[in-house]
């Protein structure tokens, strides 16, 4: 499943955020959204085009893709080496895709932070130095091991050598994700800091209209993606209903909810997209890979798709829309039938022909 753990040091949002996110919004009202378990949600990627092409098929309901969301609480400074709930979180990180660190960026006397001090850049240096220690832990763990094989067996010997390079960068305070590290060797060894990282900076309302101090905080975390919300009016939207949320939104500046970008932020750090199918029944979103060919893309939907894929029927979600309905988009020559060797594009409005 597509995981996103939510992590950050104690008091920073990450629950006000995670509430927030699985409570849903009166502007995705078509998306589903369910609570798991009391820390994992799922939450359906806010898609416009969903429910146009709801309303030229006639469709009973809306299926966005999925996405869950862990809260990942107790990472602590020290957890590493056994403080707070220590090691149980690690099991958690590492059952994610990607990882969402949750960074204070706002001020509130009435709110303590743990250090005493909000300073956005230690914070992510506290985080990221446990994670750190995590993975320089694993990879001492199995380094012996790893160059005892490599002396037996040639093909080990990549292996040994990437986990070498990547102690290294760690040893620098680089994560592997933000250091760009070639990862493709370690798969095995389950590495923290190879997944894709994503900051969520929890801003104030003077915050958000700082451009400059969006700026500061954004070059602190690049190449990663930095999305910018205030996690307090977040959490307010859930009480509203459409034109109210809208309207609160408009006062701070903001066309959308945070969340909905930091959805779609996380979908693609995960490098993922998706491809649309419509009917009376329902209109949907599928998730799969950049660079999924449509045998690969027709397998999401059911095994037998792909196995017994012959074509594929496509026509992009501009192209139906500006047609106006399937047939007039096939009738002007926008419909194209597609081979196994058809790599998918976002939007594709496909229809799978296939033996059983
Ligand atoms: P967590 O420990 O990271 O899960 O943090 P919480 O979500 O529990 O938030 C800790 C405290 O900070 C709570 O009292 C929240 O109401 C408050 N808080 C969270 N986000 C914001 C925010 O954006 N602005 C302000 N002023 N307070 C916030």
């Amino acid at each position: 499943a597509l995981t996103i753990g939510i992590v950050g040091l104690p008091n920073v949002g990450k629950s006000t955020l995670f509430n927030a996110l699985t409570k849903g919004d009166a502007l995705a009202a078509n998306y589903p959204f369910a609570t798991i378990e009391p820390n994992v949600g799922v939450v359906g990627l806010p898609d416009a085009r969903l429910a146009r092409l709801a309303e030229l098929y006639d469709s009973q309901k809306i299926v966005p893709a999925p996405v869950s969301f862990v809260d990942i609480a107790g990472l602590v400074r020290g957890a590493s080496k056994g403080q707070g709930r220590g090691n149980a979180f690690l099991a958690n990180i590492r059952d994610a895709s990607a990882i969402c660190q949750v960074v204070r960026a706002f001020s509130d006397p009435n709110v303590v932070h743990v250090d005493g001090k909000i300073s956005p850049s230690d914070d992510i240096e506290t985080i990221n130095t446990e994670l750190i220690l995590a993975d320089l832990q694993t990879i001492e763990k199995a380094l012996p091991r790893l160059e005892k094989e490599a002396k037996v067996r040639k093909d080990r010997a990549p292996v040994a050598a990437a986990a070498k390079a990547a102690a290294e960068l760690l040893n620098e305070g680089t994560t592997l994700y933000g250091g760009r590290f070639d990862t493709a060797e370690l798969g095995e060894l389950h590495l923290l800091t190879a997944k894709p990282f994503l900051y969520v900076f929890n801003v104030d309302e003077a915050g958000l209209a700082d451009e400059a101090f969006l700026d500061e905080l954004r070059s602190l975390v690049a190449p990663a993606e930095a999305i910018f919300l205030d996690a307090k009016i977040e959490s307010e939207l859930t009480d509203l209903d459409e034109e109210e949320a809208l309207e609160l939104l408009a006062s701070i500046g903001q066309p959308e909810p945070g969340l909905h970008q930091l959805i779609r932020v996380g979908f693609r750090t995960l490098g993922l997209q998706t491809y649309l199918t419509a009917g009376p029944k329902e209109t949907r979103a599928w998730t799969i890979p950049i660079g999924a060919t449509a045998p690969e893309a027709a397998g999401v939907i059911h095994t037998d798709f792909q196995r017994g894929f012959i074509k594929a029927e496509v026509v992009s979600f501009e192209e139906l829309m500006a047609a106006g309905s399937q047939a007039a988009a096939k009738a002007a020559g926008k419909v194209r039938i597609e081979g196994k060797d058809y790599v998918m594009q976002d939007g594709d409005v496909v229809e799978f022909r296939f033996n059983v």
